[in-house]
């Protein structure tokens, strides 16, 4: 299992959302299983973009969710 990185729980914590609640919407049992940089795709870093580059997929998540829960709070 992937941990999220330091730049992705900044990203996540800076669009106003909490790194738990970015985890459980995307899976409800609280547990991280998607990539150290923030795609739900557990392979994405290294496969969708180089490893130490920015995520491209982490944005549009984190877009998504603010949008359908318009009212989250850190
Ligand atoms: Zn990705
Ligand atoms: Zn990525």
């Amino acid at each position: 299992m992937t941990a999220l990185s330091a730049a992705a729980r900044g990203q996540i914590r800076e669009s106003g959302l909490t790194v738990a609640g970015y985890t459980r919407h995307h899976f409800p049992d609280g547990k991280w299983l998607g990539d150290k940089c923030g795609c739900t795709d557990d392979r994405c870093a290294g496969y969708h973009h180089d490893d130490a580059d920015d995520c491209g997929c982490l944005p549009v998540l984190i877009g998504q969710l603010a949008a359908i829960v318009p009212d989250v709070t850190p």
